[in-house]
């Protein structure tokens, strides 16, 4: 005999289930990001021409992230797990926050903050050495190490593994994604034709594609209103009481 069915909730997660933590989101229009335009931070051109700069501006959002904790969003996903739902996170986030709340299952779309890697072999990844990156550094390779980042206008890596992870979620959940970013939106595409699809975010009402449940909706109050709502019933469904 087979292991009975346990849901599969599959959460896609944008920089918007950190806000609640102090990281600002990309397209705030304060803070980090404001002050420094992608083209000069968070592309491979950006990497060949001013390291050093693209390297600073790592240290300090690494910085945001040591100070960040997870909130009420990360952890109620995190205790879901616990009560034996099969969750899976696929996070565009490059933060360690859905970690540090106790998930186990998190696939880093777009990298992570908190891990050097080698320039010519995506596939050689390094601790930091002393807590950051510094020109100099090198992989086993002889290369420049530089952050475990996808930046704009390279692949990404795990896309494949995601699209195969969505297309076996009972429920997908979207939680604080512009879904301004490919392909890390098109994974909508990839869910079961009979998987309902949620979207907690306060901008949802814009965002949204057709078929898709909007949840106008801070994460740290969406996300464990739902998860209440699982837990009570062992199952995962769209409560209309929920919804506005
Ligand atoms: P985005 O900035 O484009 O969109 C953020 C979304 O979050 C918006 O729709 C906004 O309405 C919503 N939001 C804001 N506060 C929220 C809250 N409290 N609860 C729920 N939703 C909230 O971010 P994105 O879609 O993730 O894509 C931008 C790119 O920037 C990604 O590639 C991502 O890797 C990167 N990024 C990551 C971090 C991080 O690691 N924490 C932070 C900023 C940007």
């Amino acid at each position: 005999m087979g292991e009975p069915h346990r849901p599969h909730l599959v959460v896609l997660t944008g920089a918007g289930i950190s806000a609640e933590s102090g990281i600002q989101t990309f397209r705030a229009s304060d803070g980090l990001w404001a002050d420094h335009p992608i083209e000069e931070v968070a592309t491979p051109e950006a990497w060949r021409r001013d390291p050093e700069r693209v390297l600073r501006f790592y240290d300090q959002r690494r910085d945001q992230v040591r100070r960040a904790r997870p909130n009420a969003a990360h952890k109620a996903l995190a205790a879901l797990e616990k009560r034996g739902f099969r969750v899976s996170i696929i996070t565009q986030n490059i933060d360690d926050l859905h970690e540090r709340a106790g998930s186990r299952n998190v696939l880093h779309l777009h990298g992570e903050i908190l891990k050097a890697r080698s320039t010519v072999d995506p596939r050689m990844h390094y601790p930091l050495p002393r807590g950051g990156i510094a020109v100099g550094d090198l992989c086993d390779k002889g290369s420049q190490l530089r952050p475990d980042v996808v930046w704009f206008g390279e692949a990404v890596p795990h896309f494949a593994d995601a699209c195969e992870i969505v297309g076996e979620a009972d429920l997908l959940l979207v939680v604080g994604t512009s879904l301004a970013v490919m392909p890390a939106a098109s994974l909508l595409d990839q869910a079961p034709f009979d998987a309902p699809c949620v979207l907690v975010d306060p901008e949802a009402h814009v965002l949204a594609p057709p078929g898709v449940t909007r949840l106008n909706q801070f994460a740290g109050k969406g996300v464990p209103a739902l998860v209440r709502h699982w837990q009570r019933e062992g199952r995962l469904w769209v409560p209309e009481t929920l919804l506005d």
